[in-house]
């Protein structure tokens, strides 16, 4: 989607770090972290949210999780652990509507979250 802020991360229009990508997922630093490892980890289809999803995508996302499971494990994260947040919707706290999984690392994280 042209006017999707992610979708031109994905298509490189708009530079940002990537530190992994395959043929269905891209990972990236955020521009903004909110901890020493803060990552995103999305579909380079153009998905709003989790919303948006039904078991078609069942493989996707586990696709998903598991790379953020492997970006973790390279980060050294593996062993002190880490989080997963998916955003979404308005209640949810979602500012860009290309479905992303924040891994964030790198300090312990306070529960219930904000
Ligand atoms: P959300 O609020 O939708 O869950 O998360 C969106 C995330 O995208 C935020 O953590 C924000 O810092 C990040 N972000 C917004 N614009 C950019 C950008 O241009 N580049 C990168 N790398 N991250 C961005
Ligand atoms: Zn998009």
């Amino acid at each position: 989607m042209g006017d999707c802020l992610f979708c031109r991360i994905v298509e490189r229009k708009i530079p940002s770090k990537i530190v992994h990508e395959d043929e269905l997922v891209v990972a990236f630093e955020d521009v903004n972290p909110q901890a020493p490892t803060h990552m995103l980890v999305i579909p380079r289809k153009h998905i709003p949210s989790l919303k948006e999803t039904d078991a078609a995508d069942a493989a996707l996302l586990g696709h998903l999780m598991t790379v953020c499971a492997k970006i973790a494990k390279q980060k050294g994260l593996a062993d002190s652990g880490y989080r997963l947040v998916t955003n979404t919707g308005p209640n949810g706290g979602q500012t860009v509507f290309h479905l992303h999984i924040h891994l964030l690392g790198g300090r312990p994280m306070e529960w219930p979250p904000g």
